[in-house]
This record gives C-alpha cells, sequence and structure tokens, in this order.
C-alpha cells in the first residue's frame, strides 16, 4: 500500500526583528504609550501577507533578565503593536518568539542561553513549527546580529538602516 500521508507544503516567511524595525526603539521599548510604528512597517506587513509569506518576529527582550520589564509587559506591548499594524493596514503578524535572556542578569538562570540573537535559535523554532521553507525566507533587522542569525538559519538576512520599512523589504519579496 502507498503511504496516503502528504507533506505539509513548505511556506515562505519574512522574519521581522522588532525594536527599530516595526517600531521605533527607544532603548528597552516596553510602555504602550511608547509604542509608535517605524514609517512604512505596518505596510511592510500587509505587503508580506499579500505575496503568501508568513509574518513572523523574532526579538531579544533582554530588558525581561536585567529585571526592566516583565514578561506580560512585553506581550501587551506586542499586542499593541500588532493592533497598530492592523490598524493601519490591515496586515496581520502570524507569531512572536522573543529571547528573555542577557549575559548581564543577575539571576543566573536568566544569563546564558542558546536563543539570543545572532543565535538562529528563534528563528529555527518558528520555521518547524510554521513549515516555513527557510531559502526562500528573509530575515530584516537594524542590527548585524538580526542578519547573523538570518543567514545562520539558512535565510537572507536584511540590514534595515532606516527609511521607510515597506520600501526597504519589497526588492527582496517574490
Ligand atoms: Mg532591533
Amino acid at each position: 500500500m502507498s503511504n496516503q500521508t502528504k507533506p505539509i507544503p513548505l511556506q515562505p516567511a519574512v522574519f521581522f526583528d522588532r525594536d527599530g524595525v516595526l517600531n521605533v526603539d527607544t532603548g528597552y521599548t516596553h510602555r504602550v504609550e511608547d509604542c509608535q510604528l517605524i514609517p512604512g512597517a505596518a505596510a511592510a506587513v500587509r505587503m508580506a501577507n499579500d505575496a503568501g509569506y508568513k509574518t513572523l518576529v523574532v526579538t531579544n527582550q533582554g530588558g525581561i533578565a536585567l529585571g526592566y520589564y516583565t514578561q506580560d509587559m512585553m506581550l501587551t506591548f506586542h499586542d499593541h503593536l500588532t493592533a497598530l499594524i492592523y490598524a493601519e493596514t490591515g496586515g496581520v503578524i502570524d507569531d512572536l518568539r522573543f529571547c528573555p535572556h542577557h549575559p548581564n542578569a543577575a539571576d543566573p538562570a536568566l544569563k546564558h542561553c542558546d536563543c539570543r540573537k545572532p543565535s538562529p535559535k528563534m528563528i529555527l523554532d518558528l520555521a518547524a513549527e510554521h513549515h516555513i521553507d527557510l531559502a526562500a525566507s528573509i530575515m530584516i533587522g537594524d542590527r548585524d546580529t538580526d542578519v547573523e542569525a538570518g543567514e545562520a538559519a539558512g535565510c537572507r538576512g536584511v540590514l534595515f538602516t532606516g527609511g521607510r520599512l515597506d520600501l526597504a523589504l519589497k526588492p527582496h519579496i517574490l
């Protein structure tokens, strides 16, 4: 008998860094009232949606380990950010992974990890969960560590150097 199980088709993704890419980076940004979209961020998410890419956020949130804010506050910020994006363009963020650790954390349990970018682990974990074709995917971030993480995962790493995010992303979307 033939095996009836069909493989789940792989889909490309855009992996977005958060601070400095989707929202203005004010330094450990975590207060909802400080949440300001980068120009073109909502349009970029919508463009990725429309082009058939999953939209996945991978963000280092070492402020949690440093005690600047809690995981719940970070998630509340994320909910607000996704609501702003949706309100502006109807763009949808499909999922989020964050690294709550930091090398300078006082708590040894929060000091060391294998997920903080430039590690590709958050990207690889999301890719496995969402059946992502990494070779057809993009990681866009405003730091070299974002590009390194993307390339280590087998994606195209794109450095966002400012301006409109949708214009920066557009040349890389098929
Ligand atoms: Mg950033």
